[in-house]
């Protein structure tokens, strides 16, 4: 008997064989994201830069399903956007909103997810219930309040009305000083309420 003939001619080397393995297993590691462009995704309004808060500034939920969500709340920071971000990333300030925008070119920031509750308002049943956006800025002082700030923050919340189904109306768009125990003012009188409606509803 020819010995030689019992001996596999061509036997895969381990070597190989691991790489085929971690090919197979790197192949369905990316199977969701090729399928269907399911992508992970950690922001809901595209346009945005994701910037988290930190996680004990906000109040992790599941909304819609959790709590409606039938407000959008307008704040003006008493900040810049770099400061805002800061304080929000900041365990020790216990505050947060969803969106900020930025006064030079309408950037937008997103901090927390929609389906979580920001901590903005200063009251448990609204912030429960809404999606707060804060601009850079401050009450006093109308030229923060850019066009490009307007234009963008007006998209913005058109997206939110949209999934949400939120009428693009005053009476659920709100400023943070008319959300009752409120005892802020912002985003103040300088704030153009009839410019912002018409942009948030032809956005
Ligand atoms: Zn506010």
């Amino acid at each position: 008997m020819d010995r030689a003939k019992l001996l596999p001619v061509s036997l895969p080397s381990r070597r190989r064989l691991l790489q085929s393995a971690a090919l197979a297993t790197l192949s369905t590691a990316l199977l969701p994201t090729t399928r269907a462009g399911a992508k992970p995704q950690a922001i809901d309004y595209p346009q945005s830069e994701w910037s988290p808060a930190s996680a004990s500034n906000y109040t992790a939920a599941d909304r819609p399903t959790s709590h409606p969500v039938d407000f959008v709340i307008i704040h003006v920071a008493q900040a810049t956007y770099s400061n805002t971000l800061a304080i929000f990333q900041n365990p020790k300030k216990k505050v947060s909103a969803h969106y900020v925008v930025r006064s030079a070119d309408g950037h937008v920031a997103q901090m927390v997810r929609e389906r979580d509750v920001a901590w903005h308002a200063g009251n448990w049943d609204y912030n429960s219930r809404s999606i707060g956006i804060e601009h850079e800025g401050w009450v006093d002082k109308p030229a923060y309040f850019t066009n490009a700030m307007y234009e963008e923050s007006a998209k913005l919340t058109a997206a939110i009305c949209d999934t949400y189904r939120i009428p693009k109306d005053r009476s659920h768009i709100l400023a943070h000083y008319e959300v009752p125990g409120s005892d802020h003012t912002d985003p103040g009188p300088h704030w153009d309420w009839t410019r912002y409606m018409r942009l948030v509803n032809f956005a």
